[in-house]
């Protein structure tokens, strides 16, 4: 896998873009009640450093204070989920969903499980 390549996403209208410059966590599938909800579904998210980050386009972006611990990023246009920012953390999660192209990712594990829908199944 081939981490030096730029990787860039957005959300569905493009007022909100961004790229990445260094590895990204393999993704993990939150299934918490807060990911259902903003999702619709469950948060499939990878994760990189600040330092690898960077916002190309943020007129759309707006941040929604999900906990006294945690904001989450959407499009306030289009309504994408994007981000998922832990306010002590040098890492922003990032909705896998909005990468371009070929990720090279893997859903890796799945997290609190026990809140997942009754409408479908966890693999493994
Ligand atoms: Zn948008
Ligand atoms: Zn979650």
């Amino acid at each position: 896998m081939n981490h030096k390549n730029t990787k860039t996403g957005s959300c569905l209208c493009g007022e909100v873009a961004y790229e990445i410059t260094g590895p990204l966590r393999q993704i993990i599938g939150c299934h918490c009640i807060q990911c259902r909800k903003t999702t619709g579904h469950f948060m499939a998210a990878t994760n990189a450093s600040h330092d690898d980050f960077k916002l190309v386009t943020e007129t759309g972006l707006k941040w929604y204070r999900a906990s006294d611990f945690a904001k989450r990023g959407f499009c306030k246009t289009c309504g994408a989920t994007l981000f998922w920012q832990r306010d002590d953390a040098d890492s922003i999660s990032i909705a896998a969903g909005t990468l371009d192209g070929k990720t090279g990712l893997k859903i890796d594990r799945h997290i609190f499980c026990e809140f997942a829908g009754d409408y479908y199944d966890i693999e493994e």
